[in-house]
């Protein structure tokens, strides 16, 4: 509808009622697609008693779709100049709560004990700035917060990388990272058109949705993510090679290709044909080696 924040006329006047202009570092690319945020929305699973947690309102484009169509919606803005303008283009609605802060360094976990009920569902919903799209998401993940998924439009080629399956050209430890507590999903690719101003890359909608229990067992997170970024190290590399490299100070070859036997792992496959089960067979042979 043309009163909504997301569309190109409205935008422009919204700008130039402020003088806004858009800053690169801050990854500002703001939406002005209503179809977009609605799919957005649907895919989100938001309905009207559930809470939002956005990141970079922007000007309020997402954040009123939000607002119209969950019970509350608390956004993090670092941007100090948006304040102000959120605070008129959002005025119509009063379930909006806006935080000034950088996402990167926000207790999120007591913010939603604050701001939504015990048994409330809450979900988190962006257009993320694209230049700290992995530090966000890991994050969020990291900290084991009390939502049930998280929608976020990012640059196309990271979202397929989080979503890979093994043996593709995009699998890779960002995916077992991100699949680790997540079940990963791409759930749209978007034109450049959709945002003003356009951004250089191409752009995808990326929907994670949190595991009740992580998909393997490790006995030590840290370990397991570091075995998984050592046979990726070089990506044309065999598994033994690329593992030699990473224990040379600890085991010789043949202690690593006698192990990788001793599982099952053919040491001449490349870490991108490993499934997340192998990944963690591999990792808990060798933290019991060396401890
Ligand atoms: N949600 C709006 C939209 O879709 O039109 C704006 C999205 S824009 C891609 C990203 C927003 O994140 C900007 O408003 C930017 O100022 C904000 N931002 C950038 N870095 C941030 C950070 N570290 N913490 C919180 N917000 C940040």
């Amino acid at each position: 509808s043309m009163k909504y924040i997301a569309t190109p006329f409205r935008t422009k006047e919204i700008l130039n009622k402020y003088s806004f202009t858009f800053k690169k570092s801050l990854g500002q690319n703001f939406l002005i697609d209503s179809n977009i945020l609605r799919n957005i929305i649907r895919r989100a699973g938001i309905n009207d008693s559930s809470g939002a947690i956005e990141i970079g309102p922007g000007i309020g484009a997402l954040t009123e779709q939000l607002a119209i169509h969950a019970n509350k919606v608390v956004a993090y803005e670092i941007d100090q100049r948006l304040l102000p303008i959120l605070k008129d283009t959002l005025k119509t609605y009063d379930n909006i709560e806006i935080i000034h802060e950088d996402i990167l360094q926000a207790d999120v976990k007591k913010m939603i004990q604050e701001q939504f009920q015990r048994e409330q569902e809450v979900n988190i919903v962006a257009n993320l700035p694209y230049y700290i799209t992995t530090p966000i998401l890991m994050k969020l993940l990291r900290e084991d917060l009390p939502v049930s998924s998280i929608t976020v439009m990012i640059q196309k080629e990271v979202a397929d990388r989080m979503a890979a399956k093994p043996n593709s050209k995009s699998y890779g430890s960002l995916t077992i990272a991100i699949q680790y507590y997540t079940f990963a999903e791409v759930v749209m690719n978007v034109p450049k058109s959709v945002f003003m101003p356009q951004p250089n890359v191409d752009s995808s909608i990326l929907k994670l949705t949190k595991r009740d229990e992580p998909p393997v067992q490790v006995e030590d997170e840290d370990y397991f993510f570091q075995i998984v970024q050592a046979c990726f190290a070089q990506r044309r590399k065999t598994l033994r090679n690329n593992l030699s490299s990473h224990f040379k100070e600890q085991y010789t070859k043949e202690e690593i290709s006698e192990l990788l036997e001793s599982i099952g792992i053919d040491g001449i496959r490349r870490g991108e044909s490993l499934s997340m089960e192998e990944f963690a067979t591999l990792a808990s042979e060798f933290y019991k080696k060396s401890s």
